[in-house]
């Protein structure tokens, strides 16, 4: 057998513990064979997608069709949505190099992430204007990247509407609604002389930022809050065409793997565990595949697994609050042989009242628990990856990856590349990190669409 596929071993001094344990959560492990059989599925869904037939994958046209090529230039205004901070840059490029970078951070409240759509994007308007006043530019015109982290429908390179919010926004009266349209009209009525160039998903602006210094990337990929990918297809083989492309060869496809399986073909993976973590989402039954690898749920799955063992009678009282900073801790304390932090996380995790008290095999149990989920999650994206890079097939791809899991999680990063290889043997590949792709990417796009207006016209 393939050792790499084989599950951790759980050891206790308390045997049968140990054996009840891994029985309980055997759903959680993934095998050569299965992980093999998800490739095949990922793979017909990406083809159906493509081919605009039903699929779990948007398999999206971002309308981008080509890389930097060190001639980008100009003062370009970028916005970075997705997450619980907003940030608003301004970004000077030369000859393709990031000469200039101011950046300011604004925080949105959990009230505006579920307010109707209008007050977040009035927020993100005043955000601006707020920003270029503090840089004195209030008057001129500038160009905008707005990379707008969530799944779109696109017309064009510079307008789209929202399929479905994601992670933790859920702002009502988005249908129907062109998101750039939206945020120029909120920008004209400050009277600011800023429009809105490009609109982009934040893993085709780490695929655009990932060119400048690696020629040879062909995938863009996000692991952090939530995950994703994209890559370059195709032209021929994307069917969603507005726009004319005759001369056009290849083109960015968002995939929006997230939402992979949520038409159940594959419910084979699928635990208990899983449909708990679903049900207490804001989203429930959309982006399931998200939530198997997403930094926003990795430590809600913790406590779900620790919670149904705790109903069992296998693990000291049901955790209430977990999160994937904690699995992160958990996993450094296993790396470094210890147990301490791990018993700390724990006592945290457990409500304030709780008379519990936590032993050396409880912190085992959780760092097995920890190391099983984010191995899965290691799996599952690998999945996606040697996917592309088999569909790809060029003799060496560079992987743009950018996300708070790859970046701070111990062991995801490492485990990744040894699932790819495996499943996607003789596809050569390296995957490195993107410096920002969320703010150099959308300005480097915006001056890709300014240098293709430009031909054209
Ligand atoms: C969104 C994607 C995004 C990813 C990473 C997902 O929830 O649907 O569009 O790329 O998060 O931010
Ligand atoms: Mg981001």
């Amino acid at each position: 057998p393939d050792e790499l596929f084989l599950p951790p071993r759980l050891i206790l001094d308390d045997m049968l513990r140990a054996q009840k344990i891994e029985a309980r959560l055997s759903g959680l492990v993934l095998s050569g064979p299965t992980l093999r059989r998800i490739c095949d599925v990922f793979h017909r869904e990406v083809e159906a997608g493509l081919r605009q037939e039903p699929s779990s994958l948007l398999m999206e046209n971002t309308y981008v069709p080509e890389l930097p090529d060190g001639t980008e230039e100009g003062l370009f205004l970028a916005l970075d949505l997705g997450g619980t901070n907003f940030r608003v840059l301004l970004l000077e490029l030369h000859n393709g190099v990031l000469v200039r970078e101011d950046v300011k951070q604004y925080h949105i409240s959990d009230e505006l992430r579920l307010a109707p759509a209008e007050d977040l994007f009035n927020y993100l308007a005043d955000c601006v204007l707020d920003f270029v006043t503090s840089e004195g530019m209030e008057k001129e015109e500038l160009s905008l990247g707005f990379t707008f982290s969530f799944p779109m429908k696109m017309h064009s390179i510079s307008s789209g509407e929202l399929t479905t919010w994601t992670k933790s926004f859920k702002c009502g009266g988005m249908e129907g609604v062109d998101v750039a349209a939206l945020l120029q009209r909120c920008l004209h009525e400050r009277n600011l002389r800023v429009t809105v160039r490009v609109l982009l998903n934040d893993t085709t602006g780490t695929l655009v930022a990932g060119a400048h210094t690696n020629h040879d990337v062909g995938i863009g990929m996000i692991l952090g809050t939530g995950s994703n990918g994209c890559y370059m297809e195709r032209a021929e083989r994307v069917q969603h065409w507005e726009a004319e492309h005759s001369r056009v060869r290849d083109v960015c496809v968002n995939v929006e793997w997230g939402a992979f399986g949520d038409n159940g073909c594959i419910d084979f993976v699928r635990t208990d565990i899983d449909r708990e973590v679903d049900a207490r989402s804001l989203l429930a039954t959309s982006f399931t595949f998200e939530k198997y690898i997403g930094g926003k749920y990795l430590g809600e799955v913790l406590r779900a697994s620790l919670a149904a063992l705790a109903r069992e009678g296998l693990f000291p009282a049901e955790p209430v609050n977990l999160v994937t900073a904690d699995i992160s801790a958990i996993e450094e304390d296993w790396v470094e042989g210890g147990t301490a932090r791990t018993l700390r996380v724990l006592r945290q995790s457990l409500a304030k009242d709780a008379d519990v008290s936590l032993t050396l095999s409880d912190a085992i149990v959780a760092q097995h628990v920890a190391r099983l989920i984010s191995t899965r999650a290691a799996q599952l994206v690998a999945v996606c990856v040697a996917t592309l890079l088999r569909r790809i097939a060029r003799p060496h791809v560079s992987v743009a990856v950018d996300g708070s899991v790859y970046k701070r999680h111990p062991r995801i990063r490492h485990l990744m590349p040894r699932y790819i290889a495996r499943l996607a043997p003789n596809h050569p590949f390296t995957l490195f990190d993107a410096e920002d792709g969320s703010g150099k990417g959308s300005a480097l796009t915006a001056a890709i669409a300014a240098r293709i207006a430009a031909r054209e016209n």
